[in-house]
């Protein structure tokens, strides 16, 4: 048993309905209890689809499991087919389901459907939604595929056969799906990238594909994954049985587009692109360089998120935005390995867990400028009072705007770097507020380019307010608990701010007074000092900036 009040995956059966609700003519008939339609919603509200999502659930009910419940899902199977008519049938259980064990796959393989049955096992106590998804599409494509394998031992096709063929090089982009973090955009920025490099799109799965497409994978000269959660094991699987090389890097960042066209130009034997066009196409390098960016140097920032999107993010941070990244982690044990040698490469220990608890825990005590996560880190950071972009799913329905808002390529870099940028306060804010502290409205955290303002500041207006009324007198001063963003809770063993201590931790800036304070409290534990005055905090700062 786990106690457990978020999730950053469902379980993996809605990862196999994302797939099916992300192709056209295949469609899932799912063993689950009254109530898993619940799943419906995510498709039709936060994906905002306007159709329902082609699953049937046999929906059964306390009262059906005193009698036949395989006789059930027979009769869901053939209801579904004949009214659907699809050119696929998945085939699963939910949790409840599993363990009543009627075997539906293997109950409807025995059915004489006429149509290739996909008999999903996917195991809901062990495994969770992304691994659900990616199971799935291996075993659809499997399955269609079987009876073109090659023989074993035939000679792999290479990958620059195009040119002896009279044709241009053609690759499939797998992983993009429904309730991905912004495939719709992705795919489309990455088809423009490749046809201005001269490569066509074979074949984009599962979003959007069909079945009968699937049977088009292996006349591609190379798989492009770009989704490794959903498309990394069907990759490797084409790549043993069908010889076609994966491209494994993904274009997230203007570093990562260029070293995802060079690849692929050396793989498909084409010209290497121009070395200056990420300066040419994207803004992102003369944004970041330009003098307004200044400020953002050294900014720490904390990354959770799915492994494709926390790899990407913590690269651009260190070496596009000038961020230092402070914290690094995963939900995606199943890449647990690549989070880890990204983080090692920063000097970091990677973060892996999928408890959001010890994720807010972690956050905290790093006391970032800026989070980089899901909407599971928006939440702890907006507790903590810590400026947050959202960068990969879970993802709640402003993440599926309506605008184009990809992450990949040249126009992804774009969206990247006004997205994070937006949540921090201007320079010149940042700066004013450092030396004009008393103002009534620009108080400390405040953000004026923001609705919301500041990250939570008790008192906010109404203290200010308090502040003109004694006009000239200095500021009363502030509660103890101002000095403790409650990010960071004092250790055990308190210890004591003396008064001109506490004074000299209200002059650093907010955004670091958080790691100031962790510092010094660590500087007087380290030195058996009970009392942090104001002498203390200095000497801990020279200590650290040594
Ligand atoms: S079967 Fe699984 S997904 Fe459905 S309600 Fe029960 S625990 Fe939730």
């Amino acid at each position: 048993m786990e106690l457990t009040l978020w999730t950053y995956e469902g379980p993996p059966h809605v990862g196999a309905m994302r797939i099916a609700a992300s192709m056209e003519g295949l469609h899932y008939v799912l063993h689950a209890p009254q109530g898993d339609t619940y799943a419906d919603l995510l498709f039709t509200m936060i994906e905002r689809r306007d159709r329902r999502p082609p699953v049937t659930y046999t929906t059964f009910q306390a009262r059906d499991l005193g009698g036949d419940t395989a006789e059930l899902v027979t009769r869901s199977i053939q209801q579904a087919v004949d009214r659907f008519r699809p050119e696929a049938l998945l085939v699963g259980e939910s949790c409840t389901a599993e363990l009543i064990q009627d075997q539906p796959g293997a109950l409807a393989g025995g059915m004489g459907l006429g149509l290739p049955v996909v008999n999903l096992e996917l195991p809901a106590y062990s495994k969770k939604e992304n691994w659900g998804a990616a199971e799935t599409l291996y075993q659809l494509c499997r399955t269609l595929l079987r009876e073109r394998m090659p023989a074993p031992g035939s000679s792999k096709p290479a990958p620059d056969r195009w040119k002896s063929e009279g044709r241009r090089p053609r690759v499939n982009l797998l992983g993009p799906s429904l309730l991905g973090f912004r495939c719709r955009d992705d795919i489309k920025e990455i088809r423009g990238l490749l046809g201005e490099h001269g490569i066509d799109v074979n074949l984009v799965a599962p979003l959007g594909a069909r079945p009968s497409d699937l049977l088009r994978l292996p006349v591609a000269d190379a798989n492009v994954c770009l989704y490794p959660e959903v498309a990394g094991p069907l990759c490797s699987w084409l790549e043993r049985n069908f010889g076609t090389p994966v491209l494994r890097t993904v274009p997230i960042g203007v570093g990562a587009t260029r070293r995802f066209l060079r690849e692929l130009s050396a793989l498909l034997g084409l010209e290497p692109p121009e070395s200056n066009e990420a300066d040419l196409r994207s803004r992102l390098p003369w944004y970041s360089r330009s003098v307004d960016s200044t400020y953002l140097t050294g900014k720490r920032v904390f990354i959770f998120a799915d492994a494709t999107h926390a790899i990407a993010a913590a690269r651009i941070a260190a070496d596009e935005l000038g961020f230092t990244v402070v914290g690094l982690g995963t939900y995606s044990r199943e890449l647990a390995r690549e989070v880890r040698a990204a983080a090692s490469d920063l000097g970091l220990e990677a973060l892996i867990t999928d408890d959001y608890l010890a994720v807010e825990k972690a956050m905290g005590d790093a006391a970032p400028e800026l989070v980089l996560g899901t909407q599971m880190e928006r939440h702890s950071a907006k507790r903590l009072g810590i400026p947050c972009a959202v960068i990969s799913s879970p993802l709640h329905v402003q993440d599926v705007p309506a605008r184009y808002a990809p992450q990949m390529g040249w126009e992804g870099a774009n969206v990247i770097f006004d997205s994070w940028v937006h949540p921090l306060m201007m320079g010149l804010e940042e700066h004013l507020i450092g030396m004009f502290r008393h103002d009534f409205e620009f108080v400390e955290g405040h953000r004026s380019h923001l609705a919301d303002g500041a990250p939570s500041r008790p008192g906010g207006m109404a203290e200010a307010a308090q502040a003109v009324a004694v006009a000239s007198s200095p500021p009363p001063p502030l509660p103890s608990s101002s000095l403790q963003p409650s990010s960071l809770p004092l250790a055990e063993g308190a210890l004591i701010w003396s008064v001109d201590g506490e004074a000299a931790l209200r002059k650093i800036p907010f955004f670091v007074r958080g790691k100031v304070k962790t510092n010094t409290e660590t500087f007087a534990r380290d030195n058996a000092l009970g009392e942090i005055t104001e002498e203390v905090l200095y000497d801990a700062k020279a200590h650290y900036s040594k």
